[in-house]
This record gives C-alpha cells, structure tokens and sequence, in this order.
C-alpha cells in the first residue's frame, strides 16, 4: 500500500469569499486533490474548491476554512450534493457518508495500491469510492502518469552528479532526454483524453 501525505489546513484569516482561499487551500494540499490525490500539474486544468459539507446544505459553512478541500474537478463533480447525513459532523455512520481527508482516517478505508487503483478496504471506503467514482481508470492512469514523471526527476538529478567524461553515461543521458521529451509532449495529449 502506497501512502499519501495527509494535507493539513493552516489557513486562519477569515475571508468573505471562499475563492479566496484558493491559493491557501491549493498551498495546504500540496497541489493535490484531497480525495483521489492527483496533482494538478498532472492533470493540467484549474482545481475546484470542494465544500466537504455541501455547500447547497450547509450554507453557514460557505466561508469556512476547514469545510473546504482542494478537489479535482472529476471528484468535485462526482461529489457534489450527496451527504447522507443529517448534520455536518459526524460526516458518516461508519457505512455511509464521506470522510475529510486532512483526517488520517481517511486512509483507514481508502488505499491506492501498487498499481496505481484505488480501492476500499471497508463498506464505508467503498460507499466513497462508489460515490467518488474512484474506481475510474482515468484516477490510476494519472496517478501511474504521475509517478512516471517522478521518477524522471529522480533520474535526471542522478544523471546531472555522474561523471561528464563516461561516453556510456553521455549517451544515457541522450536517451533519457530525448524519450522525457517526446514523453511530455504525449503526456499533454492523453491526460486530456482520460
Ligand atoms: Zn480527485
């Protein structure tokens, strides 16, 4: 099981407008969405500023910070307005509802697995999955796009420390630029198709 980095909420000053913690929220969560853990940059369009206790229920929360996630817009959409609960807190009776991923409960009942799919590893894991969509190809192929990117980043710092002078060394390092450049170039078109 891969673990992700729970985000914390360190935002304070109150705002009269909740799309002003934009860049707080996006800050706050590491550039990823809080629920399926995709970051931005990856996915190449603007994130959504999810109220976890919806907003169209609950419109005393509008402006509060801790209500809000930074989310995709896949998991904003698929989200939306469903909250079977009655009251904001408890967001869920252990079967239904949805949890607040700054908590690390979170992951309690959700896990990304090695090859890049979510899954549930509870009924209550599984009612967010289900009602997340979290099952969709489209979140392990970006989250798999993602770690690619990754470990290329990971590559180049070593190829930039290695010796200049080693032709088989040279020669690795043209192979990798070339294949990162084509990669990128490609990455831009599919990531719009997922
Ligand atoms: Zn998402």
């Amino acid at each position: 099981m891969l673990r992700r980095s729970i985000p914390t909420r360190t935002h304070t000053d109150q705002s009269g407008n909740y799309r002003a913690y934009r860049d707080p929220l996006k800050a706050d969560f590491s550039n990823r969405c809080g629920y399926c853990d995709i970051h931005d940059e990856v996915l190449g369009v603007p994130f959504h500023i999810d109220h976890f206790a919806p907003l169209e229920r609950f419109g005393e929360l509008e402006t509060d910070y801790s209500n809000l996630v930074y989310a995709c817009p896949s998991c904003n959409r698929a989200k939306w307005n469903h909250w079977p609960m009655s009251t904001a807190r408890p967001s869920h009776d252990n079967q239904r509802g949805f949890i607040d991923p700054c908590e690390s409960e979170y992951d309690d009942h959700l896990e990304r697995r090695t090859d890049g799919s979510i899954a549930g590893k509870t009924p209550l894991g599984a009612y967010i999955s289900k009602r997340l969509k979290l099952q969709l190809r489209k979140h392990r192929f970006l989250w798999l796009l993602d770690r690619v990117m990754e470990q290329c980043e990971k590559v180049e710092v070593v190829l930039q420390s290695v010796d200049e002078d080693d032709p088989d060394i040279e020669e690795l390092k043209k192979q990798h630029y070339e294949l990162l450049r084509h990669y990128q170039a490609y990455h831009k078109i599919i990531r719009t198709k997922v």
